[in-house]
């Protein structure tokens, strides 16, 4: 019996299920229940919200999210293994926890949270999927988003990048498209030890919030232009932009920068300028710069 809840202790749910950690599904379990309680926590209140929860595997931040009295867990995980230990946390809480198997890359959020309803993510990500699943979450349509909040962890190194302010060097593609649609906070580390077995890095816990409204601009355009800057982040903007196929120097001056300024120091603000001005140059014809 656990201190949260009358299930076995995870060691034993482990050991009783045969759940050695595969590295090729990103396996790191967390079996310190204040830790998995304190991940929960950060996602703020959860009566009346549908929780998201992306590779539970044993189990353990999956009972920590159920011991705060959320609406429902949705749970998806794509290690057929841990399906049966699910299952016995499944009937300890009846009716609140539903266990998809399956990959969470094809899943269809929407459908999976009641329509209307709220709903947020929490989860200790698998590590070779999380920047692509956050990418997704972040890139949603329509907007507002299916979700009010995503708690999840990450590798330290790509959570500062999601975090990153100009001029810093982990300044980039995911911090703007993650500064556009989102307010984004490293929440607190986690040791590599806490985990079993322990990854070679630290790891953060990352909380987001979206924004209502974000500032009006075409994702794909916003896209297209961050790609353009960083693909060639050392040099000046009027020279990595060239591969947008307009003017860059007109470019950028209806963007109200400088030409000789470099992507990193461009506020999220600027390159949703820059998307918009690019998109309506080429729906005027605009010259294309030599
Ligand atoms: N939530 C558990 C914990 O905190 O101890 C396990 C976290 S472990 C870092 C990641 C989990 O994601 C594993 O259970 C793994 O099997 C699962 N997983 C890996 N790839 C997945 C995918 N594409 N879709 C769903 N689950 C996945």
């Amino acid at each position: 019996m656990s201190a949260i809840d009358d299930l076995p202790p995870l060691r034993e749910v482990i050991r009783d299920h045969g759940l050695s950690a595969l590295k090729s599904l990103g396996q790191n379990f967390l079996l310190d229940l204040n830790l998995t309680s304190k991940i929960a926590r950060t996602a703020g209140r959860l009566d009346g919200v549908t929780v998201v929860e992306v590779g539970p595997g044993p189990g353990g931040l999956t009972r920590a999210i159920l011991a705060l009295g959320p609406e429902k867990v949705v749970a998806i995980e794509r290690d057929v293994r841990c399906i049966a230990a699910l299952a016995e946390v499944a009937a300890h809480y009846p009716g609140k926890l539903e266990v998809i198997e399956g990959d969470a890359l094809e899943a269809d959020y929407r459908a999976l949270v009641p329509a209307g309803g709220r709903a947020a993510v929490i989860a200790n990500l698998p590590y070779n999927v999380a920047t692509p699943l956050l990418i997704g979450w972040l890139s949603t349509d329509p907007w507002p988003p299916w979700y009010e909040s995503l708690t999840l962890m990450f590798q330290r190194e790509v959570a500062e990048r999601i975090v990153a302010a100009p001029g810093t060097a982990h300044y980039g593609r995911l911090a703007i498209l993650t500064g556009w649609r989102a307010v984004a906070r490293i929440a607190f580390d986690v040791p590599a030890s806490a985990f079993v077995p322990p990854p070679k890095v630290v790891s953060s816990v990352v909380h987001l919030v979206p924004r209502t409204i974000p500032l009006p601009c075409a994702l794909k355009a916003l896209e297209r232009v961050t790609e353009a800057a960083f693909g060639q982040r050392r040099k000046m903007l009027r020279q990595s932009l060239k591969s947008l196929g307009v003017d860059t120097t007109a470019l950028l001056e209806a963007a109200g920068i400088e030409p000789t300024e470099r992507a990193e120091q461009v506020p999220v603000e600027g390159f949703v300028a820059l998307a918009n001005h690019w998109v309506a140059m080429r729906a005027a014809g605009a010259p294309v710069s030599r």
